[in-house]
């Protein structure tokens, strides 16, 4: 057993690195708008051109075969870089790596490639306003209509709806069948369609979510993905990649590197729980890269992976709600003074306003305590 990288991710850790000293600038972070600071339409192209949107897909089809460990690193160098990677993950992770994954040849043939250029950005409309954690509870309809279907009902809490070209759309094409996992068909929707009204809900983060209503929306009959009717485990399977993307190992350690140097050239007082809390953190950050790194290496292994997806985003999620209780902690009096910021500075006291994503984003603690209990250590329903 040998728990170290080997020389290729060393190398594709160093050439990430030097694409982030390169590319990710001031004036990148400069132009973020304050309504979606986790969103830069020029470095999205710059990440397409360099090849990083849709790495882990064929060359044929726009990506370059990276593995699942190469995407974690990825990820860490980027998340602890602070890049702006909204459009990227909605784009590949959640829509492209579904389609990907359970799409048909000729639609894999038709949409990735251009997500991977860098042409159309995604987004993922799951839940509802009665269907958040009670999934089987979804009901916006899908009727067959001709060679089409006609989507009617509403979708909330889209991020990046606003400025999504495509959605990844779960429906209820069985409506006699809400309450259950039956039924339940998923549709790319063109989000440019007539019918399609978005409308702004602002977190207290700041930042836009959406409320998407679709009334009489046409999708044609070849953008359902996957199978009708029997979509559920597709949902699964699109959850799971949500909540491996949540868990943000390379913004710990980003958080964890700030508030050490704070505290190493200004001690706290004696007597203070900083450093335990610190050492504490320090530990559980370590625990949780080497167990992201592990759930990756199995994908690529070929395992198919979901309750360990909750593992992550569970121990994580949790973990950047201590992270940025500490910071302002070590921050002190100044941590309560709202950020500008888009970069580190501020950073605890941003993060402090933007724990929800964290917690609730891709299913809340709760759900993630559920599934781990029942789907992977078998324990009885509550
Ligand atoms: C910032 C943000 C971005 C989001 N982005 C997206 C997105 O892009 N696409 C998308 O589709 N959705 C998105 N969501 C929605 C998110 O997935 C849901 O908010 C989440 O699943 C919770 O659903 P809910 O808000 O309806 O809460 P509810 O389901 O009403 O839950 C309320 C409370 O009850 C608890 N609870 C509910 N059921 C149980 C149970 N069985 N056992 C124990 N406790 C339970 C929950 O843990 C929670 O504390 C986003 C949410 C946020 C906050």
């Amino acid at each position: 057993m040998d728990l170290t990288f080997e020389p290729q991710h060393d190398e594709f850790r160093q050439e990430v690195r030097a694409f982030i000293a390169r590319e990710l600038t001031e004036a990148i972070y400069a132009d973020l708008s304050k309504e979606d600071e986790s969103y830069s339409p020029i470095f999205h192209k710059k990440l397409a051109a360099a090849g990083y949107v849709g790495m882990q897909w064929p060359e044929k089809l726009g990506g370059r075969g990276r593995s699942n460990v190469d995407m974690a690193i990825f990820y860490e160098e980027m998340n602890y870089a602070l890049a702006p990677l909204g459009a990227y993950t909605g784009s590949v992770v959640f829509v492209g790596q579904s389609i990907a994954t359970y799409g048909n040849n000729e639609q894999r043939a038709r949409f990735l490639p251009r997500i991977a250029a860098g042409e159309v950005t995604c987004c993922w409309c799951l839940s509802e306003p009665e269907a958040g954690s009670d999934l089987m509870n979804l009901q916006l309809r899908a009727v067959p209509a001709g060679g089409a279907y006609r989507l009617s009902g509403q979708k909330i809490f889209t991020s990046g709806a606003h400025r999504s070209d495509m959605a990844l759309v779960a429906t209820r094409t069985q409506p006699d069948k809400v309450g259950t996992r039956d039924g339940v068909s998923l549709f790319v929707v063109d989000m440019r369609s007539p019918g399609i009204t978005i409308r702004p809900l602002w977190s207290m983060a700041g930042w836009r979510v959406n409320q998407c209503f679709f009334d009489n929306v046409e999708a044609p009959a070849e953008n359902l993905l996957g199978r009708k009717d029997t979509g559920w485990n597709h949902i699964l399977t699109t959850l799971g990649f949500e909540r491996s993307a949540i868990g943000k190992v390379g913004f710990l350690m980003r958080g964890y590197d700030i508030m050490h140097r704070k505290v190493m050239t200004s001690p706290p007082a004696a007597g203070s729980r900083v450093p335990h809390r610190l050492a504490q953190l320090r530990a559980e950050i370590l625990t949780c890269r080497w167990m992201n790194y592990q759930i990756a290496w199995r994908q690529d292994q070929g395992e198919d992976l979901f309750w360990e997806a909750s593992l992550s985003k569970l121990a994580t999620s949790e973990l950047i709600y201590e992270m940025s209780d500490l910071g302002m902690e070590v921050d002190g009096l100044a941590g309560l003074r709202r950020s500008n910021s888009h970069g580190a500075e501020g950073l605890f006291e941003k993060t402090y306003r933007t724990i929800p994503f964290y917690l609730i984003g891709g299913g809340t603690p709760e759900i993630q305590r559920n599934a781990i209990a029942m789907r992977g250590l078998n324990l009885p329903k509550r």
